[in-house]
């Protein structure tokens, strides 16, 4: 906005925490000098044939409105940008099952969704933070997709559900079936400033985290091997993020 000749007043955010990159406050931001102030939200707009300011409040940790904050502010635009979603609308259309934390398609590590001849990969099925991750995602169902449609493809003998801790709120893919050295990306629900494990369980992945934070995506390394060496009746992944006590800091 303010590349093209726009005057940026500044930015509200709802929550108490940051929801995108913090690069992306700094590049975006920071660096064009636009106001960041969370736990703020606009409650009411005014204008008639066109609009002339808005009003801002400051929300309490009930997420609500605290009396006595309400100021206007002048402006001639509002930009609405709260969330963002896989477009899932030929998802929807094709039947496919979809998650409710993430808006798209369940998916297992080949990146297969219910209907086994449909793959996806990409925002379509998780918002992704970084396209790097979205190019291997590309391959990968690129790569199951040729195989299936060669007959080919391994599914593998077993399917393993992930189940996660409640302060994961997203994670994909949801499913494994041990074919394919994978990694699984999670969201946290709220933010986790200090030291945390994250782990898949039962002996699969660990790894200390120097803090955890929703608008960056988490990566959980799973081993194929490792899933077809579970007990024959596994049946799911357990994975979690547990913060350090004081003691361990
Ligand atoms: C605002 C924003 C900023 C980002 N910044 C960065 C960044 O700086 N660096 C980085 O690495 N990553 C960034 N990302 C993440 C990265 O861009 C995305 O993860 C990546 O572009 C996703 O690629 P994709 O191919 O899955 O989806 P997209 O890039 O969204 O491509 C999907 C395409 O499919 C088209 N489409 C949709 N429906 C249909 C249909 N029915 N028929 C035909 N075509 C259809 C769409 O028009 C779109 O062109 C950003 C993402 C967003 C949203």
């Amino acid at each position: 906005m303010v590349l093209e000749g726009a005057e940026v007043v500044a930015v509200f955010e709802i929550m108490p925490w940051v929801s995108g990159l913090r690069r992306n406050i700094a590049q975006c931001l920071d660096d064009f000098g636009i106001p960041y102030y969370l736990e703020h939200s606009v409650c009411a707009l005014h204008g008639k044939d066109r609009l002339e300011g808005v009003s801002v409040v400051r929300i309490g940790e009930d997420r609500k409105p605290i009396d006595g904050t309400l100021r206007f502010i002048g402006c001639d635009t509002l930009l609405l940008a709260v969330g963002l979603i896989p477009e899932n609308e030929l998802s929807r259309m094709a039947g496919i099952e979809l998650d409710p934390s993430t808006n798209g398609p369940v998916v297992n590590e080949l990146l297969q969704t219910s209907a086994e001849c449909i793959f996806a990969a990409g925002n379509v099925v998780v918002v992704y933070d970084l396209v790097d991750f979205v190019s291997e995602a590309g391959e990968r169902a690129g790569s199951s997709a040729a195989l299936y449609a060669q007959g080919k493809l391994d599914r593998g003998r077993r399917e393993f559900a992930i189940e996660t801790t409640p302060n994961i709120r997203v994670v994909s893919p949801q499913k494994l079936c041990g074919v394919l050295d994978t990694t699984v990306f999670i969201r946290v629900a709220e933010p986790v400033e200090g030291r945390c494990r994250l782990w898949a369980e039962p002996g699969i992945f660990s790894q200390t985290l120097r803090y955890a934070r929703p608008g960056e995506m988490n990566e959980v390394k799973i081993s194929a091997q490792k899933l077809r060496d579970l007990p024959e009746d596994a049946r799911s992944v357990r994975i979690g993020l547990e913060a350090f006590g004081l003691e361990s800091e």
